[in-house]
């Protein structure tokens, strides 16, 4: 099915197709709480990223979080962490 979405201030619009028929699933990670807010925020677990659409491109903001383990050197993740520049909005990992 095709998912349509955006940022709070509609900035960033966006569209993907998905094999789950539960769109959208929340995550509640730390990472997620700390950047989107206490309860974290809305993803996709089985969007497929190669039908991933994005109008306003422009005002997307990119983050990778550091992790940190106790005893561990910090790293930094990997994954892109992306949300809306003007607004603020957590959208998509
Ligand atoms: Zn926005």
């Amino acid at each position: 099915m095709k998912l349509e979405g955006s940022c709070h201030c509609r900035a960033v619009t966006f569209s993907v197709v998905s094999t789950t028929c539960r769109p959208f699933m929340h995550c509640h990670c730390s990472i997620c709480r700390k950047t989107a807010g206490s309860g974290g925020y809305g993803i996709n677990l089985g969007g497929d990223a190669r039908t991933l659409k994005v109008r306003g491109g422009k005002h997307l903001g990119l983050y990778h979080a550091v992790m940190r383990e106790p005893g561990r050197r910090a790293t930094r993740s990997p994954a892109e962490r992306r949300f809306c520049v003007k607004c603020g909005s957590a959208l998509w990992l």
